[in-house]
């Protein structure tokens, strides 16, 4: 390739560039734009600026050897500027008298006349006006590479190859696209750009709106191409699974939820009917509900499961810990007392003969609802009529999964519980081939939660605050960072983090809670004195309790209202808020006080303050996803979906809305992608996601 050599070619070696094609498609990551037009009468010292104006007189003084400066005065109706530059005497030979030029740089005032030195020239036309700003590509770079190299390299690259790439997206494709993403508030001229056109676009726009539309060109298509292909998974589980089709007449709907004792809040009820909808449907139901901690999400499932048995079948409800196993059983026998439905528990503490009579039962169906923890149930049950199956996944993220508890070609409907907010955008990438319910309202009759950021002069105050609502009766949390223990290199002793949880418990026992009741958890006690400490904690013989972040997965304590937030800048947003739906559960308003580990930086200030300002854990997803990427997110699920090369979904969750409605609207009228202008999309559908995403022959 003509401009690079070996020594080029090993650095863009190190992008991950090795051929001229991938040179092609090595995207800018942002533009730089020219300074801002200005008045010469209106420039500030130090402030970009550009402007347009004839050279009127020019000169160079040679100083001593090869040492000179050039300089010219350019003229317009707004003022003169003198530009400089330094031993550059080769200007003078095209910024000569009577010139059109556009310069922009940083003026300096010089005596009582504006200075630009070494400003950036563009000889013009004569009379020519200010020429559109044209955005300047930054590229990635190595050592040893410079932008300037790039952009050259590029550039006369896509003026020679850019022709030779094939075009995968359909003509009508590009032009409806750009219809609906003009819609959606984005400022450019015609349809999305063909991709020669796209590529030279991408690389040298001749402005702005170029810039625009080769960019959403490539997000578009990535984002296209990766929902084509959800679109398409979809469609075949929906065609090639079969499913009981689970009716609710309105009788069982008024039986059912008369068992509730208390009206479903509107987001309950319209999760409800995604369920009755999806279930009446002959393949399987795969809806993932969620909605905070409290917000009721258990008796959406509840229904679900009883309206599953009124129609036959039996249905699982699989717990992620024992404690919640338990505590479902508990609260199904409560509801379901005196009434016909059958309800059994499998978990790791029943017996022997007990668990072997429950599974027998389930297999005899003879009952109805089947309760236990995930690591129990799953895999190698034998159900009589299993018609549903729930997962409640309380805080973990989403595994989402189908769960295939018989081969014999009937599937049962799935529901996930999540206690976790997804943002939007990664729902509909993640979970693109799932159907979501969102529940966000909590019942009515709950405490209001008050948070309060302080710094380490509140911390007194704050204490006497917790053991007031003690005397008056209530609980407290002090959630502190996990123990870290680290071992030194030479001897074994395990060295402490300082923050631990058992230097504050040792520390608050012995001095501010010295005369109240103090008790310790965390995760690596064992199994019975965990369970001893949160029921000697729930039944109110413990004031307070000083804990990692355990008591995020589990117990309902009403009577706990107060926590206080140790070192929280370890914790991610989504976690805080989990802690403090702790105290908001009974009808006694919460109070979360969090503290940092001294002075932190204007991003975690702004973190927390969004904490402390939002009690909606969607808004809190969005606001954590917006500052720290979806990095984290995507890192904790298996995803199986290829890492994005343009499309940002902090971003360009318009471009990505757009590209799902169209590519499920395709999906719809051409299930097979048989269309001849589609063909070469398709082959690029399948190339990248075919054995990710285990879509089948879609020909
Ligand atoms: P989640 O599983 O979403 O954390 P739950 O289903 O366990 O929430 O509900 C929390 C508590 O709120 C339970 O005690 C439940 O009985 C109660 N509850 C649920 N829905 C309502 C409602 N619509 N009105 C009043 N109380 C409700
Ligand atoms: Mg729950």
């Amino acid at each position: 390739m003509p401009g690079v050599g070996t020594s080029r070619g090993e650095r863009l070696g190190k992008l991950g560039v090795k051929t001229a094609q991938d040179l092609l498609f090595l995207f800018p990551r942002d533009y730089e734009f020219p300074a801002p037009p200005a008045r010469i009468d209106n420039l500030v010292e130090d402030q970009p600026a550009s402007l347009v104006g004839q050279i009127c007189e020019t000169e160079v003084v040679s100083r001593s050897a090869g040492k000179s400066v050039f300089g010219a005065l350019v003229e317009n109706d707004t003022g003169y500027v003198r530009i400089l530059f330094f031993n550059q005497p080769f200007r003078a030979e095209t910024l000569t008298r009577s010139t059109q030029v556009m310069i922009s740089g940083v003026p300096r005032l010089s005596g009582l006349r504006w200075e630009f030195v070494h400003p950036k020239v563009t000889i013009l036309a004569a009379g020519e006006s200010m020429p559109e700003p044209k955005p300047l590509p930054i590229y990635p770079l190595t050592e040893g590479l410079k932008q300037v190299d790039l952009r050259r390299v590029t550039k006369s690259l896509s003026a020679s190859l850019a022709s030779e790439l094939k075009e995968v997206m359909p003509g009508s494709l590009l032009h409806r696209a750009a219809e609906h993403l003009r819609a959606d508030g984005f400022d450019f001229q015609g349809p999305l750009p063909g991709i020669a056109q796209a590529i030279s676009q991408i690389h040298h726009p001749a402005n702005e709106s170029e810039m625009t539309a080769a960019r959403l060109r490539f997000v578009f298509q990535e984002l296209f191409v990766m929902q084509l292909a959800l679109a398409l998974r979809r469609r075949q589980l929906t065609t090639n699974l079969k499913a009981p089709t689970i009716e609710t007449s309105a009788m069982i709907d008024a039986r059912i939820v008369k068992r509730f004792g208390f009206e479903l809040t509107s987001g309950q009820r319209q999760a409800i009917e995604d369920i009755r909808r999806d279930m009446s449907r002959r393949f399987p139901m795969n809806r993932l509900l969620q909605g905070d901690v409290g917000s009721g999400k258990t008796v959406v499932a509840a229904y679900a499961m009883l309206a599953t048995a009124a129609a036959g079948y039996q249905s699982v409800l699989m717990a992620p810990t024992e404690v919640l196993a338990r505590q479902h059983y508990e609260t199904f026998c409560e509801m379901l007392d005196g009434s016909k439905v059958r309800i059994g528990l499998l978990c790791g503490s029943i017996g022997a003969a007990q668990r072997r009579d429950v599974l027998q039962k389930t297999a005899d169906g003879e009952i109805d609802l089947l309760i236990g923890t995930q690591s129990l149930v799953s895999g190698k049950l034998d159900f009589a009529k299993l018609g549903l199956c729930v997962i409640d996944e309380q805080h973990k993220f989403g595994v989402a999964q189908r769960v295939s508890l018989r081969g014999d070609g009937i599937d049962p409907h799935s529901l996930v519980l999540s206690a976790t907010p997804i943002p939007r955008s990664i729902a509909m990438t993640m979970f693109g081939d799932v159907d979501l319910s969102t529940i966000r309202e909590k019942p009515p009759g709950r405490g209001e939660v008050n948070t309060y950021l302080a710094d380490d002069q509140w911390r007194d105050r704050w204490w006497a605050f917790v053991r007031q609502r003690i005397d008056e009766g209530r609980q407290a949390y002090v959630v502190a960072p996990r123990v870290e223990a680290t071992v030194s290199e030479d001897d074994d002793e395990a060295v402490e983090d300082v923050s631990s949880v058992q230097s504050v418990f040792a520390e608050l026992s012995k001095d501010v809670f010295s005369s109240y009741r103090v008790a310790l958890l965390h995760g690596s006690m064992d199994h019975t004195s965990k369970q001893s400490v949160m029921r000697e904690f729930s039944a109110g013989r413990i004031d307070v309790l000083v804990s990692t972040t355990v008591i995020e997965v589990g117990i309902n304590i009403p009577n706990a209202t107060v926590m206080t937030i140790l070192g929280a800048e370890r914790f991610g947003l989504a976690q805080l808020h989990q802690l403090r739906g702790r105290v908001s559960r009974g009808a006694f308003a919460g109070h979360v006080t969090v503290f940092t580990d001294g002075p932190q930086s204007p991003e975690e200030n702004e973190r927390l303050a969004i904490f402390q300002k939002t009690n909606d854990g969607f808004e809190l997803a969005e606001a954590d996803f917006r500052l720290r990427g979806p990095g984290d997110l995507l890192g904790r699920r298996q995803s199986g979906l290829p890492p994005m090369k343009i499309a940002d979904l902090t971003r360009d969750i318009k471009v990505l809305t757009t590209a799902r409605a169209l590519a499920q609207a395709i999906v719809e009228e051409d299930p097979q992608l048989q269309a001849e202008e589609l063909k070469e999309l398709k082959e690029q559908v399948m190339r990248r996601y075919q054995s990710r995403l285990n879509l089948g022959d879609v020909a």
